[in-house]
């Protein structure tokens, strides 16, 4: 089958200028070029194109030296496994060489060997990520498709090409659930099954790939689809079995479509996760994902804020020691526990918090205060801290209150 219409109706212009070009700079060192894995299946779904990736069938030193020579090229890596990152008139390509790979145990990263274009497809993931393009002149346009991807893709199912990949590579349970969702396919029945008892494997895969496909999770429009998919599937508990996927706090997270903000939808969507996690020792989360700084804070602060819920439920509270019980905690540890909160009270007073109460500042500064007559130190933090109390339990409103409850604490201090 040949798809040069395709693929010439979805890389037009200068993109498909620059693969002509390659391919004829291959031609002349006899390699023979392919595009695969994700740039067909997004080419095939007319789904948005993102990477250009090709595949040489042999090693392309030769080729790479000769694109040196010309204008407008950048050369950015060249790993052990021969791939190229490159930029050629503004267009991003990874070139690897073919390969094949064989895994020593489960969850090890992949031996690596040179291979033919059939061994390069037949170690990836998926049937609709492991067709190829031949981007060769006298054959261009023609469809590899050893695995029946395409009618996968026109079937809308997620297909293993063997028994042992989840074992071999549980990372392609994430990723599994990331297409299933992002592309609204099935997994196929038989790929259902080996996902289930492949969860297993999950713990063979060391924190930082974990981490890395669950941020290729949140980086998704549809994120909280996956997270719903991969909590329901029994994907997060086998993971961490402090980690949930909050259905109530991934719907509002959802709602309030906050792309723009990455971080901060990031952030919640992990606090999200989290909601359990006061039940078990926070650190083994924090290592299992090999969290950085903020996120091992976000997680810590979420199991704190949980741990204060009981005392939040208080009707009675002064919205000083709701302050008091908030202040200093990450802001999406606690907007987290705001979505996810069932009890009423607790979930007012963390929203009371979010939108007011951490905004608020005295009237007066340090240095108006030293200007009342209290002694630079100690004394300074204090009083502003009361200060701060006072206004947030409404017993201060003006300027005049505050000078009032100063001199008072003075006149206090010289009895
Ligand atoms: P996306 O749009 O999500 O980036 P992609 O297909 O470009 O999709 P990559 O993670 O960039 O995804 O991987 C490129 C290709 O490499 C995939 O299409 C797949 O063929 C292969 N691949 C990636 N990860 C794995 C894996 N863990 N096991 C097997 N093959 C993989």
């Amino acid at each position: 089958m040949n798809v040069s219409d395709r693929l010439e109706e979805r890389l037009t212009g200068v993109r498909l200028a620059v693969l002509r070009e390659l391919s004829q700079l291959a031609d002349g060192h006899d390699i023979d070029l392919y595009l695969v894995g994700g740039s067909v299946r997004d080419i095939l779904a007319n789904a948005p194109l993102n990477d250009i990736d090709i595949m040489a069938s042999d090693n392309p030193e030769r080729l790479i030296a000769s694109i040196h020579g010309r204008g407008e090229v950048e050369i950015r890596k060249a790993s052990a496994f021969g791939t190229w990152s490159l930029t050629l008139r503004a267009v991003e390509v990874d070139l690897a060489t073919a390969r094949r790979e064989t895994y020593v145990h489960p969850g090890a990263l992949p031996k690596v060997f040179p291979g033919t274009v059939e061994d390069d497809l037949a170690r990836r993931d998926f049937t609709i990520n492991a067709m190829a393009i031949s981007l060769t002149k006298d054959s261009w346009g023609d469809l590899l498709d050893p695995h029946g991807g395409l009618g996968d893709l026109e079937g809308g199912l997620i297909r293993v090409l063997h028994d042992r990949s989840f074992e071999d590579d549980a990372t392609r349970i994430l990723r599994a659930v990331r297409y299933t969702c992002r592309l609204n396919f099935q997994l196929e029945s038989c790929t259902g099954s080996l996902l289930e008892k492949g969860i297993e494997y999950l713990r063979t895969i060391s924190p930082d790939r974990v981490r890395h496909e669950m941020e290729r999770i949140f980086r998704e429009p549809c994120a909280c689809a996956m997270l719903e998919m991969a909590g329901r599937s029994g994907v997060l508990t086998a993971i961490h079995p402090g980690l949930r996927a909050d259905s109530v706090a991934l719907r509002v997270i959802d709602a309030q479509a906050m792309q723009k903000d990455r971080a901060r939808r990031d952030g919640l969507m992990l606090g999200s996760m989290v909601q359990s996690i006061a039940e078990y020792n926070v650190e083994s989360i924090v290592e299992r994902l090999n969290l950085n700084a903020d996120w091992a804070r976000l997680v810590r602060d979420v199991a704190t804020v949980r741990e204060r819920l009981r005392e939040l439920e208080d009707e009675d509270l002064t919205r000083s020691r709701v302050y008091r019980l908030l202040h200093g905690l990450h802001e999406n540890a606690i907007e987290s526990c705001a979505m996810a909160e069932r009890n009423r009270k607790a979930k007012g007073w963390l929203r009371l918090y979010l939108d007011e109460l951490q905004h608020m500042r005295p009237l007066l500064t340090g240095s108006d205060l030293m200007a009342l007559g209290v002694k630079e130190g100690p004394a300074v933090g204090q009083l502003l801290t009361e200060l701060l109390d006072a206004r947030l339990d409404g017993l201060v409103e003006s300027v005049e209150d505050e000078e009032e409850l100063v001199r008072r604490a003075l006149s206090d201090l010289s009895v």
